[in-house]
């Protein structure tokens, strides 16, 4: 349905915001560590017009359409609070409440959203949703944000008003990832690089599978690991374990009470340094080395960190048994997506063989297609 036939106003303009998927550097950005995201080609579209009252009125195409009965969204602009929104609507809903927090004017509001990042795959389609929202708000009032200050806006929105305890990677990932790029975020002062992701040029090819797994309690296990990622980086007496250095890792591992937490301490420590260490490869042009890489920190988040699958894990034993120079599950996990680093002529093999597995497994087919660097969220034509 058109923005105009549901609203009765044309749109001031159209605004994009990615999905992304992490190469590496999982479970990091809440412990102050580093990532190294790209966005993805599919993104989440909002059309905004402004209204002349205090209303927020909210749409997503093929979305709230899948929900019997559940047309546009209205809601009372000065009485957004957290909690109050349930439901999708939360989302978008947070991020006006996140820019009113930080002391900007808004006036009412019809946005409707049109999206093709799969939903609940671990790609990111909240931070897209919140995110396209800042961005458009951002020009439509003028508000002089960077990307930086809209994916804040952003993982505000979904922490403190949706209330899912999540880093700020995927925002940044959405926000301020650049076409053609991996971005190299350190999730302590956001400081960001864009390093060159030439895969054509290598003969390369990122391949992500989505699983269609999604599990019902990832949210508590989630914030289990942020509790216990603090609890591991306090027994040393670390800031935060991106201050624990992979030399130092035994020594922090005696200091730790249980095993649970050198279970939750090493993989976080270890991915630290793979990050660090795909970066080195990236920058010297070895592309296709960091597949180890890829495949250890897959290892590392099943055995010790606890939030893979069997799904995931299937994907990326038979991804790296089909000849993928590095696979591992991405995003928060108990479900979502994996990724897998191909050479060209080997993904349409690759692809099969994974199809072929999860028939065998008597799994949902999964989803699989190519990552490609695309670019973060602006402002696009209609
Ligand atoms: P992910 O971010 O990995 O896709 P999340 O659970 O964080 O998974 O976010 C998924 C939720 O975000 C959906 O259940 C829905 O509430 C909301 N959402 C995402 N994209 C859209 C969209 N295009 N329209 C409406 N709601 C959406
Ligand atoms: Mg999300």
């Amino acid at each position: 349905m058109t923005h105009e036939r549901l609203f009765g106003a044309a749109p001031e303009g159209h605004w994009s915001a990615p999905g992304r998927v992490n190469l590496i550097g999982e479970h990091t950005d809440y412990n102050d560590g580093l990532a190294l995201p790209l966005a993805l080609p599919h993104t989440t579209k909002a059309a905004v017009s402004r209204r002349a009252d205090r209303r927020l009125r909210l749409f997503s195409g093929g979305f709230s359409g899948d929900l019997p009965g559940a047309g546009p969204v209205d809601l009372d602009l000065d009485a957004l609070a957290p909690g109050a929104v349930t439901g999708w609507a939360a989302y978008p809903a947070g991020g006006v409440w996140a820019l009113r927090e930080a002391g900007h004017e808004l006036g009412g509001l019809n946005i409707s959203y049109e999206s093709d990042v799969p939903v609940g795959a671990g790609l990111s389609s909240s931070a897209a949703l919140e995110v396209v929202t800042a961005t458009a708000l951002n020009d439509i009032f003028g508000l002089d944000l960077t990307p930086v200050a809209v994916a804040r806006t952003a993982a505000r929105a979904e922490n403190d008003f949706t209330g899912v305890p999540c880093g700020i990677l995927d925002q940044m990932a959405s926000a301020c990832c650049t076409s053609g790029h991996v971005m190299r975020l350190d999730t302590r002062d956001l400081g960001r690089r864009q390093i060159p992701f030439a895969m054509a040029l290598e003969g390369l090819r990122l391949l992500v599978i989505d699983t269609r797994v999604r599990h019902a309690h990832a949210d508590g296990a989630y914030a289990r690991r942020r509790v216990e990622c603090e609890a591991g980086a306090a027994a040393p007496g670390a800031p935060a374990l991106r201050d624990v250095a992979a030399e130092d890792l035994d020594d922090a591992l005696a200091r730790l009470p249980d095993d649970v937490l050198r279970r939750r301490v090493r993989p976080v420590v270890t991915e630290n340094d793979r990050v660090a260490r795909a970066v080195s490869l990236l920058d010297a042009g070895r592309a296709r080395d960091i597949g180890p890489l890829l495949s250890a920190g897959h290892a590392s988040l099943r055995d010790d960190f606890g939030v893979s699958c069997p799904e995931l894990d299937l994907a990326v034993e038979v991804s790296v048994g089909a000849g993928a120079l590095g696979a591992r599950m991405t995003g928060g996990g108990f479900g979502g997506s994996a990724l897998a680093l191909v050479d060209a002529g080997a993904a349409e093999f690759t692809a099969r063989a994974v199809r072929a597995a999860f028939d065998r497994a008597g799994h949902h087919p999964p989803r699989i297609f190519e990552a490609i660097p695309s670019s973060g969220a602006q402002r696009v034509p209609v």
